[in-house]
């Protein structure tokens, strides 16, 4: 049975938006999404007029959606990408990070490649390996999630850039807001809002342009454009089982009972949180005694000195190339 979509009334409707109670064609759908990413932009003030900013692509279908919407959005004379490769066997691999190299490059954007293994001297997998045999503890996931943090700030401020965008989506956030409640954590909970100040002036300020765009969609959307689905998981997520694991999963059965519970959990965190968030103090973390680099109070050694440190890595290599960004003198068109 083809419906029409809801919102031209004419072309064929192809994918059902539960939250919304609509069904969408291709050309709405797109429209949706890309209108609802600038409203949070504007929103919350992330993006100024002749920012530059970096943004972290990992070659999966939520880097591209975020790479396809903010290209149209601001400069891309003012974008750079940067590529980290995980060095996880079978995923993430070097043929999806230069695909969505050339794709970036196509939209005027130039992207930097490197990997886990560049700045720590080992790749995720001997990491893990390593951290294995000596009988630590540390799960894949903190140390991947630590390291690609740390490179991507460490580019940030390398190329002198305003902001670092990741292309977290809807599902991501609600997770780490009821993560962060259930561990009662509720600084981590602060820090999640847009408009929570930096933690310290080594760290340069994160966007999250994506927040409130459901995972499925960007999968729509990056269907509907063409741009490759990852196929292959990485093969640790099922492995470690983390409470965001469990959180992950309860969500999506009350998301699925009552479409529109993700999206809900995150508006209403953003109302309430919004004045205390504006009032956290600016902090400066303490500098970790080995590397230098911010870590959190209460700390001496930050915690990817402390992984490496249990995987027996003594002295990590903590280097990156800088590589020429190509020059652009001219907008490419759309
Ligand atoms: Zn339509
Ligand atoms: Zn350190």
């Amino acid at each position: 049975m083809a419906r029409t979509c809801s919102v031209c009334g004419v072309r064929k409707a192809v994918v059902y938006q539960p939250h919304t109670g609509r069904s969408l064609c291709r050309e709405c759908f797109l429209e949706d999404v890309k209108q609802r990413v600038k409203r949070e932009v504007e929103r919350w003030g992330m993006i100024r007029p002749g920012d530059r900013i970096l943004l972290g692509l990992s070659g999966g279908k939520d880097s591209y959606v975020m790479l396809d919407i903010l290209a149209e959005m601001h400069d891309p004379s003012k974008l750079v990408g940067v590529s980290i490769i995980e060095g996880i066997p079978g995923y993430n691999r070097e043929e999806d990070i230069e695909k969505i190299k050339s794709h970036a490059r196509r939209l005027g954007v130039d992207v930097v490649i490197t990997s886990i293994r560049e700045y720590t001297g080992h790749s995720l997998y001997e990491i893990v390996a390593r951290s294995k045999a000596r009988g630590s503890k540390q799960s894949p996931c903190t140390f991947c999630g630590i390291s690609r943090r740390r490179i991507l700030n460490m580019y940030a401020r390398m190329y002198g850039v305003d902001k670092t965008a990741t292309a977290h989506n809807l599902d991501d956030e609600a997770q780490t807001a009821v993560v962060n409640m259930l561990r009662g954590d509720i600084v981590g909970l602060l820090r999640q809002h847009p408009l929570s100040p930096p933690v310290s002036s080594e760290i340069v300020p994160r966007i999250k342009p994506l927040r409130k765009i459901y995972e499925w969609e960007t999968a729509v959307y990056a269907v509907q454009r063409g741009y490759p689905l990852q196929e292959t998981e990485c093969m640790f997520i099922n492995r470690f089982p983390t409470l965001r694991a469990r959180v992950r999963e309860e969500l999506y059965r009350l998301e699925a009972e009552r479409p529109g519970t993700l999206l809900r959990i995150l508006e209403n965190l953003d109302m309430l949180l919004e004045e205390p968030a504006r009032r956290l103090e600016r902090e400066e973390l303490p500098k970790c005694e080995k590397c230098g680099e911010p870590t959190s109070y209460g700390r001496r050694i930050c915690k990817l000195c402390e992984i490496l440190e249990e995987a027996g890595v003594e002295k990590p290599a903590y280097t990156l190339r800088r590589p020429t960004l190509l020059t652009r003198t001219t907008r490419p068109r759309f």
